[in-house]
């Protein structure tokens, strides 16, 4: 595996690829990987000839400068299950190299409110950060294929709304969510929960499971709160339990009117935020 820090060092080698004919897939991530992680340079590496990883800690998408502080870094481990995992090339650049100083690389783009909803509401200025490092990214990588997890569900759907309006040149893949034993989502977040917390935060997939059963027969409204009550009185603390349209992110009453239907949450596990989704309808085209 090829460990390059420079944009002009990696834009040399893409070039070369590129020439040759080469297909790059992109599988960009924060870092303290872990197996979901992993399973996206899987999936790169199936649909391309090369894979690029990019870990970068991306400050513009943190409102929170304390989550910012606390994220988990960990360089050297990441850089052994990258290559233990067939990774090509892995791209960790420096905040300058990222953000060189005269370069404008805000995103103009109507997000048709898809970025006020749910975790909009509660990090504000979180998915125009995000937004701002992906395009970056894309911009330097140029990849055929870009790699992202299910498990941030809003992040892939504003994602894809940006790939339409600039009508960028690659293809959206979406992995699946991957879980622990008990159905926790994997998250570089988890290694920061207290035993008591890892072991309450296993309540958020059984309630999305019985979310999952609920929809046909009981109102949207009943099971949220069912829901959101559950994971309170455990000691978990609710910031959302959505039912909500996939394509729009507009909470759903009729699930009968729609064709495609997520329920998303985040909560709080002591110290640590954590989110999950489940798709209870349809999929993502
Ligand atoms: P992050 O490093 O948290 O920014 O995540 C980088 C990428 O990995 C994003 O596309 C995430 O959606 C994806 N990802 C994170 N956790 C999981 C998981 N448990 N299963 C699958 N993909 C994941």
């Amino acid at each position: 595996m090829e460990i390059i820090k420079q944009v002009r060092a990696l834009r040399r080698i893409i070039e070369k690829k590129q020439i040759a004919g080469e297909k790059l897939a992109f599988i960009p991530t924060m870092g303290a990987l872990h197996s979901g992680h992993l399973s996206l340079v899987e999936i790169g590496n199936q649909y391309a000839d090369t894979s690029i990883c990019s870990i970068f800690v991306n400050p513009s998408q943190f409102n929170n400068k304390n989550d910012l502080l606390k994220y988990p870094r960990s360089l050297p481990q990441d850089i052994n299950l990258l290559k233990a995992n067939h990774c090509d090339i892995l791209f960790a650049p420096s905040e300058q190299e990222v953000y060189p100083p005269g370069l404008n690389t805000q995103i103009n783009l109507d997000l048709a409110h898809l970025e006020d909803l749910m975790e909009g509401e509660f990090r504000p200025g979180h998915f125009r950060g995000m937004l701002e490092v992906v395009k970056r990214l894309l911009d330097i990588v140029s990849p055929d294929y870009l790699i992202m997890g299910q498990k941030d569900f809003q992040q892939f759907t504003l994602v894809n709304h940006m790939i339409r309006q600039l009508q960028l040149p690659v293809e959206l893949i979406i992995a699946p969510t991957q879980r622990e034993k008990d159905g926790l989502a994997m998250s570089s977040r988890n290694q920061r929960l207290s035993p008591e917390m890892r072991q309450k935060a296993a309540l958020i997939y059984q309630n999305l499971l019985k979310i999952q059963d609920g929809i046909k027969q009981i109102p949207t409204q009943n099971l949220e709160s069912l829901a959101a009550e559950k994971l309170s009185q455990a000691g978990l603390r609710v910031e959302y339990v959505q039912i909500v349209d996939g394509n729009s992110l507009q909470k759903v009453s009729e699930p009968e009117n729609h064709e495609y239907i997520v329920v998303c949450l985040a909560v709080w596990a002591g110290e640590v935020r954590l989110i999950d989704n489940l798709i209870l309808k349809g999929g993502w085209k």
